[in-house]
């Protein structure tokens, strides 16, 4: 048996967790230990009593446990600052990108298209 060696992991180092966790979509997996995670959140607007859709992208350390690609879905927990633009951490993978979940999105972006023509009166 080999032991991981993973010391900067909430799991199986002495990495702890605190403050928020945010779950999102890997925008980049280029950098060693390192990906970057796109958020989505909603932000009211007080004077049109409705929802903004807001996105931001946060730097997160992936441990030596975890094999992360672009287009998985992750959830991350904030810790301490461990490197320059650093402080959350891959906690949790939540699902795995595949070709088919990319064909899927396809196919929904092509359906979308006509019903916005034809919704589009008044
Ligand atoms: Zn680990």
């Amino acid at each position: 048996m080999t032991q991981i060696e993973c010391t900067l992991c909430p799991v199986h180092g002495s990495l702890r967790t605190r403050g928020m966790t945010f779950k999102g979509t890997i925008a980049s997996a280029r950098a060693p230990k390192t990906a970057v995670i796109e958020v989505q959140y909603l932000r009211r607007v007080p004077k049109y009593e409705r929802y903004e859709k807001l996105r931001s992208k946060i730097h997160a350390h992936v441990p030596e446990c975890m094999a992360v690609a672009e287009g998985d879905v992750v959830e991350i927990a904030e810790c301490r600052k461990v490197s320059k633009t650093k402080a959350h951490v891959v906690v949790k993978i939540v699902s795995k990108a595949s070709g088919a979940f990319e064909e899927e999105s396809v196919h929904a972006a092509k359906r979308k298209k006509p019903s916005r023509k034809s919704a589009g009166k008044g």
